[in-house]
C-alpha cells in the first residue's frame, strides 16, 4: 500500500479529512435541497444560515466580546493590506499608521499602506534575516496614530509574537493568517484581526475580518465599496456574491474545531506538535533553526541543513515517503514544515523520525 501523503505546505493547506468527507457526501445534494452548496443562491434562507452559524461559532470557539464584528471579505489577505489603511487611516488627522517589520508580509502590508496613508515603520528585524520579532517600547507609539499593525505569525520564518504590545489608545491590528485559532488570545486587546482562509481554516481567495465596532465608519470617500468594511458590516458581507463554497467549508472547519474540544484543546495538541520537532533541531547540529528560540512560532517550522544539495536530498526522500511539500519559502531557503490545527500529531511524529533518520544516514 502506498504511504498516506501528510501535506505540510504553507498554504493552500490540509484540511481536516472528516470536514473534506462530508463536503463529498453533500456535494450533490445540499440539505436534501437535490442541488449543490456552490449552486444555491448566497440569499437563500439555507445559505445566509450557514453564514450565520459560521460567525456563532467563531464567536463562540473565540469568545469574541460582543463590540466585535465578524466578516467575510474577497482577495485574501493580501487585499487587505489596502483595505486597513482606507478604512482606518482617516480616524486620526495625521493619518500616521505604524507598522512593524517582522518578516514578507509584514513588509509587504507596509509597502501597500505607503499609497492610502503616512506609513511609518518603527521596528524592524530585517537586519537578522527575521529571525526574531523586533523589540517595541510603548514610547514608540505615536497616539496620535490612527492603528498599529502587526503580523502575528510570520509564515516564512516561522516566528510568532508571544506577547502582544500595549499600544493605549492606539488600535493595534494583526494579520494572523498563519495563527487564527491555533491558540488562544484576548480578543480585546485587539481593534481588528484578519486572515487569509487558507492556512488553517478553508479554501483560498477569502479573508475574516474581526473589528471592533467603534472603529467602522472611518472609511475614506474613494474606498472602492467592496473594500469598505463598514459597508461590508451593514450587508452583512454580503455586499455582492461572496464566496459561498468558502464559507460553508469555514462553517465546517469552525465545527470540527470545536468537535476537537476547542482553541484550548487545539493549541496543547499544537505545542505538542511543534515540540517534537524543535525537540529533533535541538538535539542535532545537523539542522539549524531560522528562528531564534525564544519567537518560534508552533505553526510553521523553518529550519536549514548544510547545503542546497543536502536540502534537495531531503525533500526527495521525505516526498517519496509521503511527507509533501515541505520546501522552504524561495526568500528564506532550507525546510518549512507548516502544522496548522489539521495536522494530526502521526503525521508530525512521522516527519520527525524521517529527520532523525535522515541525520543519521547524512550527518
Ligand atoms: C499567506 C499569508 C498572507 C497572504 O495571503 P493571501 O490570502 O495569499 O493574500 C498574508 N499574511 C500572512 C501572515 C500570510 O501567512
Amino acid at each position: 500500500m502506498a504511504d498516506k501523503i501528510y501535506n505540510f505546505g504553507a498554504g493552500p493547506a490540509m484540511l481536516p479529512e472528516p470536514v473534506m468527507q462530508q463536503i463529498q457526501q453533500e456535494w450533490l445534494d445540499f440539505q436534501g435541497m437535490g442541488i449543490s452548496i456552490i449552486e444555491l443562491s448566497h440569499r437563500s434562507k439555507e445559505f445566509v444560515a450557514v453564514l450565520d452559524e459560521a460567525q456563532s461559532l467563531f464567536r463562540e470557539l473565540t469568545e469574541l466580546p460582543d463590540n466585535y464584528r465578524i466578516l467575510f471579505v474577497h482577495g485574501g489577505a493580501r487585499m487587505q493590506f489596502s483595505a486597513l489603511p482606507l478604512n482606518f487611516s482617516g480616524r486620526m488627522p495625521s493619518r500616521k499608521c505604524l507598522y512593524v517589520e517582522s518578516g514578507n508580509f509584514a513588509s509587504l502590508a507596509a509597502k501597500e499602506a505607503q499609497a492610502f496613508c503616512h506609513m511609518e515603520t518603527i521596528a524592524s528585524s530585517a537586519a537578522t534575516d527575521y529571525d526574531c520579532i523586533p523589540e517595541l517600547t510603548s514610547d514608540q507609539i505615536d497616539q496620535g496614530a490612527a492603528y498599529l499593525h502587526i503580523t502575528s505569525n510570520n509564515t516564512l520564518y516561522g516566528t510568532r509574537w508571544n506577547q502582544f504590545p500595549e499600544t493605549g489608545d492606539v488600535p493595534l491590528i494583526a494579520d494572523m493568517t498563519s495563527e487564527l485559532l491555533s491558540r488562544q488570545i484576548n480578543y480585546s486587546q485587539f481593534g481588528v484581526i484578519y486572515a487569509g482562509l487558507q492556512k488553517n481554516l478553508g479554501p483560498s481567495g477569502m479573508a475574516m475580518v474581526i473589528v471592533r465596532d467603534d472603529l467602522l465608519g472611518y472609511a475614506d470617500k474613494q474606498t472602492p465599496t467592496l473594500l469598505n468594511y463598514t459597508q461590508c458590516d451593514k450587508d452583512n458581507s454580503l455586499t455582492n456574491t461572496t464566496s459561498t463554497f468558502a464559507v460553508y467549508v469555514i462553517k465546517l472547519v469552525l465545527g470540527w474545531l470545536k468537535e476537537q474540544g476547542g482553541v484550548a484543546a487545539v493549541e496543547k495538541l499544537n505545542e505538542q506538535k511543534a515540540a517534537r520537532l524543535y525537540q529533533v533541531i535541538d538535539n542535532s547540529s545537523f539542522y539549524r533553526g531560522v528562528a531564534q528560540p525564544e519567537y518560534r512560532s508552533i505553526m510553521n517550522i523553518s529550519f536549514k541543513l548544510a547545503n542546497d544539495e543536502l536540502d534537495a536530498r531531503f525533500l526527495q526522500e521525505a516526498d517519496d515517503v509521503g511527507l509533501y511539500a515541505l520546501k522552504g519559502h524561495r526568500n528564506v531557503g532550507g525546510i518549512r514544515a507548516s502544522i496548522y490545527n489539521p495536522m494530526p500529531l502521526v503525521g508530525v511524529e512521522k516527519l520527525a523520525r524521517f529527520m532523525e533518520e535522515f541525520e543519521q544516514k547524512n550527518g
